[in-house]
């Protein structure tokens, strides 16, 4: 398979090739330095740090965002075809020990209303979700110490028991090697944990004291080592970010080699410290997906809740930059607007059946197919 595989990327460097023909026949400037590094990055599918920050500063340069988004699509239909993969997201509870200063539902919040589903509650929504057509569940939670370990496992093996088709996926933040390695043995194949920034400095800001990107980062290589499929990323546009710190960003992901990235932009939630600061640029979004996208090209990439709360057409925006995944909520309408980690989100007031039909209709208007599948890396 090397050698097909060999044959692919030449396939497809040739079809790289065409494409930059085809946006310089459309009369777009040559030469300047903003599209040689964007050339490059289609040629070599990786920049230095020092290229990125200069790729990102011209992000608002509609020629080298479009020749990227092309080629981003491209390799998207070229390894996943239309596909798009859905992930039913069950958030089951907000309670959490940590208190990341972006988050609504950090510990420091007293006017977050906690809720926690049962195990009963948990597994009811995986059956109706079953139903609809999804094939991965994704738990996600606060860090909820009433969720334990045994709990979990207990959990998981039950959803293992009931759905052997489906892939299992956890998002539940920091644990020890121990824990992830309890929970991969009782079924879980993916674990989604974005590392927020992998800048040191930048990380600081964001999170207290007793949080450290070198934890976060530590716990992705633990992911990793034990076989799950793992998932990274970060906020665009969160407090203090830069150029420089978004280049770390890309960096590392390349690094790291993730299955999944979930990015989407930062919002502001009324009860933190960020209240009054700025939402994430939904462009500037986009861009980054179709970077992420030609970097790694198999990488499994979700428009986000997010990017459709900044934007009412950013999940089809995403689809069209890149984006091969979304992540309807499967959640109890009842605890929806609880899980409140940003203003404004969207989907929290219909059932999981209404948003499984309304993301198929917006999947569909972009010239692509909501699929039942479990929708593993290839
Ligand atoms: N406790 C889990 C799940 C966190 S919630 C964990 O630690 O991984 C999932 C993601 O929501 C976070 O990783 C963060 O990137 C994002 N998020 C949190 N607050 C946000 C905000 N104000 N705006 C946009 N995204 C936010």
């Amino acid at each position: 398979s090397g050698v097909l595989e060999f044959d692919g990327w030449v396939k497809i460097s040739i079809i790289s090739a065409n494409i930059m023909k085809t946006h310089v026949k459309k009369g777009y400037k040559r030469g300047s330095k903003a599209m040689d590094v964007a050339q490059k990055l289609i040629r070599e599918h990786n920049l230095t740090r020092e290229e990125f920050v200069e790729l990102i500063k011209m992000a608002d340069d509609p020629q080298v965002d479009a020749l990227l988004a092309d080629e981003a699509v491209r390799i998207r239909k070229e390894v996943y075809g239309t596909d798009v993969y859905t992930r039913g997201l069950i958030e089951f509870t907000n309670y959490c020990k940590n208190d990341c200063y972006y988050c609504g539902i950090r510990r420091s919040n007293p006017n977050a209303k906690r809720y926690r589903l049962t195990e009963d509650e948990i597994l009811a929504c995986c059956e109706n979700g079953y139903e609809l057509g999804f094939r991965t569940f994704v738990l996600q939670g606060g860090e909820d110490p009433y969720y334990n370990d045994d709990r979990m496992v207990d959990i998981v093996k039950k959803i293992r028991a009931g759905y052997p088709d489906c892939a299992i996926t956890l998002s539940i933040g920091e644990k020890s090697y121990e824990s992830y390695k309890r929970f991969r043995e009782a079924g879980a194949d993916r674990y989604l944990l974005r590392h927020e920034t992998a800048n040191d400095a930048h990380y600081r800001k964001l999170h207290p004291e007793e949080m450290s990107l070198a934890v976060r980062k530590q716990c992705l290589y633990d992911l990793k080592e034990l076989g799950y499929q793992v998932g990274a990323g970060f906020m665009v546009g969160s407090p203090e970010q830069t150029e420089e710190t978004l280049a770390d960003d890309l960096v590392f992901l390349k690094e790291l080699e993730p299955q999944m990235v979930g990015i989407g932009p930062f919002i502001p939630h009324h009860d933190t410290m960020f209240a009054e600061e700025p939402s994430g640029s939904v462009p500037l979004t986009l861009f980054l997906l179709s970077v992420i996208r030609i970097m790694l090209p198999h990488v499994l990439l979700p428009a986000t809740t997010a990017l459709g709360t900044a934007d009412p057409f950013g999940r089809e925006k995403g689809l069209q930059h890149g984006a091969n995944v979304v992540m309807p909520n499967l959640s109890p309408v009842k605890n929806r607007k609880q899980y409140d980690l940003y203003d404004n989100k969207i989907c929290t007031g219909e059932d999981a059946a209404e948003c499984r039909g309304c993301l198929g209709r917006r999947v569909e208007s972009v010239g692509f197919e909501l699929v039942s599948d479990r929708g593993d890396f290839r």
